[in-house]
């Protein structure tokens, strides 16, 4: 099979990721052996790649919302069968022992292991996966599609309950690639005003053919208080205006993994009244079955730019410039 491999840290055009014909790996106890049909490129991809996120297994295969086929079962792994259609996420183990996990926050587990980061993710052929941290896809939507649900779109929902956005809320979302425009829909779902902020004309154009109340640049003041906000973008000076533009008791979530330094806040400004400033991390397996429900009964919109397999580097360097719109997917 076809697997790329991050063997050192490097900028686009990614000298050090690498793309090789190796052997087809073999499922552990517990796990399945999946043939991918899909595969998003998340920005956590990019950082892993470039170097941000520090290593944690050498020449580690990114990619961690798979969509592919069961095409075997160990000893130990229930749930699934061959040829079941499977999605692979980001959290692929936890300790289950931990006060974090005994108290339904798995997300904070000191001993998580994510894909595509501690083990082999899915920019391959074939990928393994612990089927207790598998998950059962919607129908209606195509392997592409499916695919940016499995982090852009289960992170993007963790992101708004973390905004904590009150029903028929105002909310501001700041940036506007894959995991925004699924967010967007589900709080538009909810009855929700959504603002968008972002410095990409075209995805201003998509906000509001998806039903933003308004988008404007990146750093505009909103059209109204905001009630939540959302960062999408890892661009630390995004968070005073953000903070600014919360109405009293409003609440701004940081989305992303990795973020760009915090300028100096202004207390009076930006913080009191309680305004409060959260960030996101990871996500539960309840969040992703949650999310995954959502997407069976309300049809997301979900916008892709493919790219064969064998072009994962230039994926990574278009999300880089910010030159894709909605979410790319690798297609084996
Ligand atoms: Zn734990
Ligand atoms: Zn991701």
């Amino acid at each position: 099979m076809l697997a790329w491999r991050v063997r050192r840290p490097s900028t686009a055009p990614y000298p050090g990721f690498e793309a090789r014909e190796e052997p087809t790996p073999r499922p552990e106890r517990g796990e399945l052996l999946i043939r991918v049909r899909a595969c998003g490129v998340c920005r956590t991809d990019l950082h892993v790649v470039e170097g941000d996120l520090p290593p944690h297994r050498p020449g580690v295969v990114p990619g961690h919302e798979v969509v592919g086929e069961v095409v075997d079962v160990a000893e130990g792994a229930t749930g699934f069968a061959p040829s079941d259609l499977v999605g692979v996420a980001w959290l692929r183990g936890t300790c289950g022992r931990c006060h974090y996990c005994r108290r339904g926050a798995e997300n904070l587990c000191p001993l998580s292991v994510y894909t595509g980061w501690d083990a082999d993710g899915g920019y391959a052929g074939f990928v393994t996966a612990p089927a207790a941290y598998a998950h059962r896809l919607p129908s209606g939507y195509t392997d592409a599609e499916l695919a940016p649900l499995l982090c852009a779109g289960i992170i993007g929902y963790r992101a708004l309950k973390r905004a904590e956005l009150p029903d028929a809320g105002r909310l501001g979302i700041y940036g506007f690639g894959a995991s925004a425009h699924l967010a967007a829909q589900v709080a538009l779902a909810r009855g929700a005003t959504v603002h968008v902020f972002t410095r990409s004309a075209s995805a201003r154009e998509l906000a509001l053919k998806l039903g933003a109340g308004s988008a404007g640049g990146a750093t505009d003041p909103p059209p109204e208080p905001l009630d939540a906000a959302i960062l999408f973008a890892p661009v630390g000076t995004l968070v005073p205006p953000a903070l600014a533009a919360l109405d009293r008791g409003g609440t701004l979530a940081l989305a992303g993994i990795h973020l760009t330094d915090i300028p100096v806040l202004d207390y009076q400004r930006h913080l009191f009244q309680e305004r409060q400033l959260r960030s996101v991390t990871a996500n539960t397996r309840a969040d992703a079955r949650e999310f995954l429900a959502i997407a069976a009964e309300h049809p997301l919109k979900v916008v892709t730019t493919p790219y064969p397999l064998d072009r994962a580097d230039r994926a990574l360097a278009d999300l880089a410039a910010g030159r894709v719109d909605g979410a790319a997917v690798l297609i084996p």
